[in-house]
């Protein structure tokens, strides 16, 4: 469903030109924000499994340097392009900056439809990508690390770990050369959830905000909100988890085959499983199905969140999306019209370039344990509770009472890795949410949360910019 001649990247530029004029910045340093600072297209053969050799394409973008590495995911789809890894890989720089995480954008595409190609060809796919990556120096732990995007996990992010390995002997920090790694190769507790639990953390802050609650006449708080989501890949399934979780009704789930409904709440891991079972999210049996999979996007609820790819709401249907809220937990759900008529129609939409950034910031945190060579948590996990053990005795001690046991567990409990992490990412979270919306409260003027979000970014990497002394 895409506007015709639709460009992702131009609509990346389209919504930096519209904050742009809100920032100090002059033209000169904006055009170099903006400016896509390398990309490397490329083709090799495989051999496929039948003995037919296929060429193929793919991309990796350094969109900014202003800090390094550069970080974005690697994407397999059919429909990767070079204007939709750049886009992409702009959106990274704003969304690092806006997250405080010191990374330029990057991203990478691979153009091939994943479900038709084995293991044993992807993995080729993914090793010898990973070879043209290093021989232009477009990989390594202080130069551009990837990460998991669309079509990807762990175990593509390991073959790359290897392969990067095996060509960079006694490499010391050769794990920090991608993200989104298994635990067992150097991944850090978390990382698997993240981008959906930032999705979370995200909206879950919005919605504590009484002045926005009461402009849609709701309560403040998650518990009862109404959802729809359009996905059920990692970040779908990981934001829908843990919005039912925290006591909201998921009111319908959409995946590429067909879409299901159920007012009184899906249950994501029975739906998950079904899907699993059967192959498709349709004929589950607590729910009804829909007619065409992006149905979904057009029922009532309180907070849409399309999770699977960009351009899914554009001018045609964005008229008829009833939500309130709607949640960018995909990288450019929305086209530039359907964003206008949002802004119009009084709809909030909560952004791609910062309500998706737990995927990237868990992912430094990963970068981080991998150059120290430590797990968290490791040196002070029980020092912490011998230290609470000790605190806890001495109030029992001096005021004669027994603590009951669950709090008892709490308060003892020294953090383990994934504690970190998840505190780390709610931080994170909580404060980005606070920025942007401070910069819309304070300036009248600005018409959305989108606009916002690339003020706080462009200021951010202008000032990185200006202070690199570049521009005297
Ligand atoms: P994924 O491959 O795990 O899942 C995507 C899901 O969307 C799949 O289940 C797919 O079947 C489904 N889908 C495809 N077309 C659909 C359609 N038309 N309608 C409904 N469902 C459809 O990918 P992911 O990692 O979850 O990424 C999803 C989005 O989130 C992408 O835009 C990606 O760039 C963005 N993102 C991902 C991460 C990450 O950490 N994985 C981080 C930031 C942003």
């Amino acid at each position: 469903m895409s506007d015709k001649h639709y460009s992702f990247f131009g609509a990346v530029e389209k919504s930096f030109d519209k904050a742009a004029r809100f920032t100090k910045w002059e033209g000169g340093i904006l055009d170099q924000i903006k400016a896509c600072n390398a990309v490397y297209q490329m083709r090799f053969p495989i051999k496929r499994d039948d003995g037919n050799v296929e060429v193929i394409e793919a991309y990796r973008v350094q969109h900014s340097q202003h800090k390094t590495p550069c970080k974005g995911g690697i994407r397999f789809a059919a429909e990767v392009n070079q204007d939709e890894v750049m886009a992409l890989a702009a959106l990274m720089t704003y969304k690092c900056a806006i997250v405080n995480v010191p990374f330029g954008g990057g991203k990478g595409g691979i153009k091939i439809n994943p479900r038709k190609y084995s293991a044993y060809e992807l993995e080729k796919i993914t090793r010898r990508y990973t070879a043209e990556l290093i021989k232009k120096n477009f990989i390594g732990p202080g130069t551009d690390v990837p990460a998991p995007d669309y079509g990807t996990g762990e175990r593509e992010m390991a073959w790359i770990l290897d392969t990067y390995s095996a060509m960079h002997p006694g490499e010391i920090d050769a794990a920090g050369c991608v993200t989104g790694k298994p635990v067992s190769q150097g991944g850090v507790r978390g990382r698997r959830e993240a981008t959906g639990l930032g999705v979370f953390f995200g909206l879950r802050e919005v919605c504590n905000m009484p002045d926005i609650m009461k402009r849609f006449n709701l309560t403040t708080g998650v518990e009862g909100k109404r959802i729809v989501v359009q996905g059920l890949g990692n970040v779908g399934y990981h934001s829908a988890k843990f919005f039912q979780d925290a006591g909201a009704i998921i009111v319908a789930l959409a995946e590429y085959e067909g879409s299901i409904t159920n007012p009184d709440g899906l249950d994501v891991d029975e739906v998950f499983n079904h899907r699993k079972n059967t192959g498709s999210i349709l004929n589950f049996p607590k729910g009804t199905n829909l007619a065409k999979n992006t149905d979904a996007l057009e029922l009532e609820c309180d907070i849409l969140i399309p999770a699977a790819l960009e351009n899914v709401i554009d001018g045609e249907n964005a008229p008829r999306v009833k939500a309130k809220l709607i949640g960018e937990a995909a990288n450019g759900p929305l086209t530039p019209e359907a964003d206008e008529i949002f802004a119009r129609r009084g709809i909030i939409v909560v952004p791609d370039m910062y309500l998706n950034a737990g995927g990237v910031t868990v992912s430094y945190f990963e970068w981080l344990k991998n150059l120290s060579h430590v797990r968290y948590g490791r040196m002070e996990k029980r020092f912490n509770e011998n230290m609470n053990t000790h605190i806890l005795g001495q109030i029992e001690g001096l005021t004669g009472k027994k603590v009951i046991e669950k709090e008892r567990e709490y308060i003892l409990h020294g953090a383990d890795e994934v504690d970190l992490v998840y505190s780390g990412l709610e931080e994170t979270m909580i404060t980005a949410t606070h920025e942007i919306m401070n910069e819309w409260k304070n300036n009248p003027e600005i018409p959305d949360m989108r606009t916002a979000a690339y003020v706080v970014a462009i200021n951010k990497v202008g000032t990185s910019y200006a202070e690199l002394g570049i521009f005297p």
